[in-house]
């Protein structure tokens, strides 16, 4: 199973990519997690993508695919993947093709979590005040969010002519939500 999870920051995608991991075994690919990783082991790359990040901008296609890329070569056992916060860019989805189909295998699922932009704005709020994310303040979350409707969301319809996309409603509990994921991936 090649699962994309998808959906504006704040939508819920880590947290329903952990439950995964927990009760399927699949293996999360957190693209924002491997940047942060980075920039906290103060390697090169996390230098480089430092301040991108904390504004909120998109670090590059190249350096995102390349970590992904290694990724699956790291865990080549993995009975699935859960792409989470990655792919965001129609190049993005492009190369992620190209990266599976080289392994004979493509993106079975893209689920996209639909919560409205004022529970977002809730969310992340409270988010900021308990992890202090720097990414969360309210400047860098607007970029965040502007990034995501210009750049991310336009792969919508590039999943939805693959056949692949199905909406589940982020607004519900956690518990909730992981049942109507649970649903999606078990009965299609
Ligand atoms: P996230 O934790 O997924 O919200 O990602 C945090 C930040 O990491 C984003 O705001 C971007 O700066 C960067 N980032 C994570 N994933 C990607 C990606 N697929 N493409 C570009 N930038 C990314």
């Amino acid at each position: 199973m090649n699962l994309v999870i998808f959906g504006p920051p704040g939508a819920g995608k880590g947290t329903q990519a952990k439950r995964l991991v927990h009760e399927r075994g699949y293996i999360q690919l957190s693209t924002g997690d491997m940047l942060r990783a980075a920039r906290k082991s103060g390697s090169d790359l996390g230098k480089k993508v430092a301040a991108i990040m904390d504004a909120g901008n998109l670090v590059s296609d190249e350096i995102v695919i390349a970590l992904i890329d290694e990724q699956l070569d790291l865990n080549k056992k993995a009975p699935g993947f859960i792409f989470d916060g990655f792919p965001r860019t129609l190049a993005q989805a492009e190369a992620l093709d190209g990266l599976l189909a080289r392994r004979d295998t493509k993106v079975n699922r893209v689920i996209r979590l639909n919560v409205d932009d004022a529970a977002l704005l809730k969310r992340i709020a409270l988010r900021f005040e308990e992890q202090g994310r720097d990414d969360d303040n309210p400047t860098a979350f607007e970029v965040r969010l502007n990034a995501y409707n210009e750049q991310t969301a336009p792969l919508l319809p590039f999943y939805e002519s693959k056949g692949v996309l199905r909406e589940v409603r982020g607004m519900n509990d956690i518990d909730a939500v992981a049942g109507d994921v649970a649903r999606v991936l078990d009965l299609e």
